[in-house]
Order: C-alpha cells, then sequence, then structure tokens
C-alpha cells in the first residue's frame, strides 16, 4: 500500500522560488511539504542579483546578514561595465559601489545585493529548514496531481528508492519553473513572446582574468563589437575565478554540442586565454505571463507563471514577491480567518506585476536588440573609432544601463485596483521604472521611514496586520482592534510619533497587511469598520 502524508500546503519545486514559499511559511508557523526532483545542487546558477524589495524580506526573515557576507567579495565593485572586448576598449562604465562602500538609500534600510544562486539558495534552504513546520524532500517530484473539494491528492515519487506516496494537501503551490507540468495539467496558457531571442550560456573557470587582461575591475560586461552588442561576460565568484560568458542571440538550428566556446570566448575577451570549460547550456529567452495564476487549490508562483528575459534582473525578484503575497493569504485562510476571496486577490495583485515585469524586461532586451548598428570602426585606434567609441559609450549609458536603474520597478509595483485593499481616492504616482516614489496610497509599498530608536517602519511589518497611529492626533483605535479580534484577525496597533512618519504616510490612520502593503489610509476611522476588516481579509 502507498504510505499517505497529509500536509497544509504542497509545494511543487524547490527552485529560489520555492523555497522562499516555504520560509515564509515556516515564518508564519504554516505546515508544509516541499517536493524538489534535484539534490538542490547548484553548478552554473542564474540568478546572481538580489533585488532591493527581495533584500527587505530577506530582512524580515532575518538573513539579510547572511545575503550580504556571502562569498561574493565585499570589496569588489558591483560595477557594469561597456567594452568592445575585455581585453579592448572601455567605452562606458556604470559605477555601482561595492558592498562594503554600500550606504542604504532614503527608500529602503537595504541594498541590491549581489548574491549568486550558488549561495542565496541554500540560505533560503536553512531558513525554511529551521521552522519546525516546514518539510523539504529533495530527489523527490511530484508526478500527478488530483484536485478536489478538500484539496489535493498527489503522488510523488522518491528518486533514489523509487519509494512513492500520496499526499494530501490543503493547497498546492506550483513553484515548478518555466516548464511546469503543473501548469501545463491545469491547461493554463502563457501569453506574450515565447522567443525573444536564443541565448546560450558558456561557464568558465580562469585565475585571475582581470590581471590576465590588464582589466579594471567590475562585475558585468557588456561587449560591443562591429557587429554590435553582442555578449555579456559575468563575474560570478571572484575568488573561484568562476565567470559567465553569454551570446544574446544565436540561430535556432544551432547544435548546442557544436558551439565553439573557444571561439565565442577569443571575441568576448580579445584575445585566446586557457580557461576550464564548466558548463554550456542554450535556453529560448521569453516574455511570457500565464493567464491565470490561481485554479482551484492550486496557485502557481515564479517561473511557472511568468518568464522574464533576464535584462533586469528580475525574474526570481518578481517570483519571490508572489510567495510573500501568497504565503500570508494561505496562513490566513488555513488559520480561519481569512475570508472566501481572500486567496482570488492572489491573481489580482500579482498578475498585473508579472505583465508590468515581463514588459519591463522585454523592453530592456529590445534595447538590446535594436542597439545602433553602422559601427564598424568601434574598434580601431583612429579619431574615426575615438568618436564612435565616445557617442556610443553615451548612448549605452543612457539606453542600455537602465536596465540596472529599476528601483521603481523594484519597489514601485502597487496593488491597484485589489478586491482587498480599499482606495482612498488619491491619484496614482506615474510608475516609473528608473524613479521610485514613496508613497502610502492604498495598495502600494508601505513605505521606508527611520524611526527614533533606529529601526525602519519595515520592521514593523510582517507576522499580522498592523495599524500605524500617527501624529498627536491619531483616533483611539480600539473600534478596529475590537472588530478585528472578533473576526480573528491578527492586528497590533503601533503609535508612532515621528513626524516624518505621518509626513511620508500622509494620513493618521494606516493599515498595513502582513506583507507589507497598505490595505487602507484615512484620518478618521471609518463609518463601518466591520466592512473594513472584512474587505481587507477577503471576506
Ligand atoms: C541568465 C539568467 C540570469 C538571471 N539572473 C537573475 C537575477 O539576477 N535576478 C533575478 O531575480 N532573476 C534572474 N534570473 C531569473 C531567475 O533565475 C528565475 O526567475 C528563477 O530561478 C525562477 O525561480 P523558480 O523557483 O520559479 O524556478 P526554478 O529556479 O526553475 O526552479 C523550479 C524548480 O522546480 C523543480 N521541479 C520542476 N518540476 C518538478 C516536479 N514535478 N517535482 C519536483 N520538483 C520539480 C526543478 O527541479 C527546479 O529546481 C536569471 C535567469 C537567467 C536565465
Amino acid at each position: 500500500m502507498i504510505p499517505v502524508r497529509e500536509t497544509s500546503v504542497l509545494i511543487a519545486g524547490g527552485g529560489p522560488v520555492g523555497l522562499a514559499l516555504a520560509a515564509d511559511l515556516g515564518w508564519r508557523g504554516v505546515e508544509c511539504l516541499l517536493v524538489e526532483q534535484t539534490d538542490g545542487r547548484i553548478t552554473t546558477p542564474k540568478m546572481q542579483e538580489v533585488n532591493v524589495r527581495t533584500m527587505e524580506f530577506c530582512r524580515r526573515w532575518g538573513v539579510a546578514d547572511r545575503v550580504m557576507h556571502c562569498p561574493f567579495p565585499d570589496d569588489h565593485p558591483m560595477d557594469v561595465v561597456f567594452v568592445t572586448s575585455l581585453g579592448g576598449y572601455e567605452l562606458a562604465r556604470m559605477e555601482r559601489p561595492a558592498r562594503k562602500h554600500q550606504t542604504p538609500g532614503p527608500f529602503s534600510p537595504v541594498n541590491l545585493q549581489i548574491c549568486s544562486q550558488t549561495w542565496f539558495d541554500p540560505i533560503l534552504r536553512e531558513l525554511a529548514q529551521s521552522y519546525s513546520g516546514v518539510t523539504l524532500c529533495h530527489r523527490c517530484r511530484l508526478e500527478t496531481f488530483e484536485t478536489h473539494e478538500g484539496g489535493v491528492t498527489a503522488e510523488i515519487v522518491h528518486l533514489d528508492t523509487g519509494e512513492r506516496e500520496t499526499v494530501k494537501a490543503r493547497f498546492l503551490a506550483a513553484c515548478d519553473g518555466a516548464n511546469s507540468s503543473i501548469r501545463q495539467a491545469l491547461g493554463i496558457k502563457l501569453v506574450g513572446s515565447e522567443v525573444l531571442s536564443r541565448p546560450v550560456h558558456m561557464f568558465f573557470r580562469t585565475a585571475d582574468l582581470v590581471g590576465k587582461l590588464g582589466l579594471r575591475r567590475g562585475t558585468f560586461y557588456l561587449a560591443i563589437d562591429r557587429n554590435g552588442l553582442w555578449a555579456n561576460v559575468r563575474v560570478i565568484d571572484p575568488a573561484a575565478g568562476l565567470w559567465r560568458l553569454m551570446v544574446l542571440d544565436t540561430p535556432a538550428d544551432l547544435d548546442p554540442n557544436r558551439i565553439d566556446c573557444n571561439a565565442h570566448l577569443r571575441r568576448a575577451l580579445g584575445r585566446d586565454i586557457d580557461v576550464e570549460w564548466v558548463g554550456v547550456s542554450a535556453w529560448t529567452r521569453r516574455g511570457v505571463v500565464a493567464e491565470r495564476y490561481s485554479q482551484g487549490p492550486v496557485h502557481l508562483l515564479g517561473d511557472a507563471v511568468h518568464q522574464l528575459s533576464p535584462t533586469g534582473a528580475l525574474g526570481m525578484n518578481t517570483g519571490i514577491a508572489d510567495a510573500v503575497d501568497l504565503s500570508w493569504k494561505l496562513a490566513a485562510v488555513i488559520e480561519g480567518w481569512g475570508g472566501d476571496g481572500l486567496l482570488a486577490s492572489y491573481d489580482a495583485e500579482r498578475r498585473p506585476v508579472g505583465e508590468r515585469n515581463v514588459r519591463a524586461a522585454t523592453g530592456y532586451f529590445e534595447s538590446h536588440r535594436d542597439f545602433e548598428r553602422g559601427i564598424e570602426a568601434i574598434e580601431d585606434a583612429t579619431p574615426e573609432g575615438d568618436e564612435i567609441r565616445q557617442r556610443v559609450g553615451e548612448q549605452l549609458l543612457r539606453d542600455i544601463a537602465r536596465m540596472f536603474r529599476t528601483l521603481g520597478v523594484q519597489l514601485g509595483y502597487r496593488y491597484d485596483p485589489s478586491p482587498i485593499c480599499v482606495p482612498d481616492g488619491t491619484p496614482p504616482p506615474a510608475d516609473e521604472p528608473e524613479t521610485y516614489v514613496p508613497t502610502a496610497r492604498s495598495g502600494s509599498r508601505a513605505p521606508h521611514v527611520w524611526l527614533d530608536d533606529g529601526r525602519s517602519t519595515l520592521d514593523l511589518f510582517g507576522r499580522g496586520f498592523v495599524l500605524l497611529r500617527l501624529g498627536p492626533e491619531a483616533p483611539d483605535p480600539s473600534l478596529l482592534l475590537g472588530t478585528a479580534t472578533e473576526r480573528k484577525m491578527p492586528l497590533q496597533v503601533v503609535t508612532l510619533h515621528e513626524p516624518e512618519v505621518l509626513e511620508r504616510y500622509d494620513r493618521r490612520l494606516v493599515l498595513v497587511r502582513p506583507d507589507g502593503h497598505v490595505a487602507w489610509r484615512g484620518n478618521e476611522m471609518p463609518a463601518d469598520v466591520g466592512a473594513l476588516v472584512d474587505r481587507v481579509r477577503g471576506a
């Protein structure tokens, strides 16, 4: 007989998004089982940039320091450098300070970090494992599932032993990546550009490439030669000499086994250098979003529902924000205070953000693809070459480097409209990719302000709802507190006297959700407090 296991949430896929969901559910005290078909080791990592919003979640989970102290050297500049080849001319440089020279900007207590998936996934894994309610099962694949009134019944197989188990869960979270078999089984289609380009990754190891090429240090080099912008080279682990060369596009009929890595590397470096090849893979760059994120008790997250061009480094970061949005809603429904409509708001809130971020990432890639032709003399040591390098360098910083100026994309996403946020009647600020405009408008990320005790306002949010009472005239919260208690909705009241908080939040009462987004704000208690509480808990 096949053994049966029961859990509240079955998570299929232990990439960064599945791990983040397991960690956030564990942090909330929700029981879950994560199955991952691989052993979890990553030798050729894709993700490198953990953006500001994800770092804010890491701060909430208590692992931001671990990410900041990952083995990427803290004195290595994160500069983005445009070159004709790494051994050739430097055309332009966008300076991004090394970790040890970073200071927090005005809008967040944390900064973007470079932390390869090789290091980041294990941090999330250990975090998830630290909660007694979380079970991680590697070398274990979800094979089939069916949905029914009470939830999901799935069959999983332990790949090393062939042993099978039946799992009964209230919810299934599909974090099974771009080729999601769960999405396919549910017949959910992807909408958008199925093929933007066909890149090839080549991972190589070589000691002291910087010294050998006489290179000024940076982290991400983009190569522009007489044929245009064709590749990038990223240092992944400077201490181990691990690098990745990405050719942006290759012919559709390319046989990945016949890629001449050395020829591509010679073009990228401008000379022959002996390297050890670590891995080569061809993949398809897409810009697609699923037509729905939820179906019955199944909710889909991460690459399973959105695939972004890596230009802009938004893929995993968008997926982790999906996990944070879904997690508290699952917890609320499992704990019994979330209403019937709460989980429907996951699709309503996150799918438009997926579409927005895919649009941004695709736009960044299109500016690569359309980058100026007619620069045949760019590598020539002539006055014409000088003139082209000057002009192209300026253009690169203006157009291509936009994909590294994305604070507005990272922090400015908002749930508007959302069935569980109450509009406050104010007009939305412009959604500018490069510029984040802090606002506590309903649906937006509650903004960061430093408090007198050294904490950030963001440190107040996470566990349940928080009602901020701001300024000397903040109304009595008893009615709201009493109603929330009646409905068993966790709510904490926090009174703050710092004028900067009132100024930035711009209302005397601000109700912040467990994910750190504003659900409602006003200067007075609403006439119908019960209706407010029911709306924000999806009842
Ligand atoms: C070159 C490149 C660079 C990138 N750089 C960045 C970056 O800097 N920042 C960023 O935010 N994003 C980046 N991304 C995107 C990022 O890598 C992905 O968005 C992210 O890995 C998606 O995470 P995920 O957990 O949704 O899916 P995945 O990482 O694909 O994980 C899915 C997991 O599910 C498992 N799985 C699948 N089916 C089953 C099953 N039936 N049973 C059990 N397990 C299963 C798989 O083995 C896999 O481990 C980059 C992508 C590329 C290609």
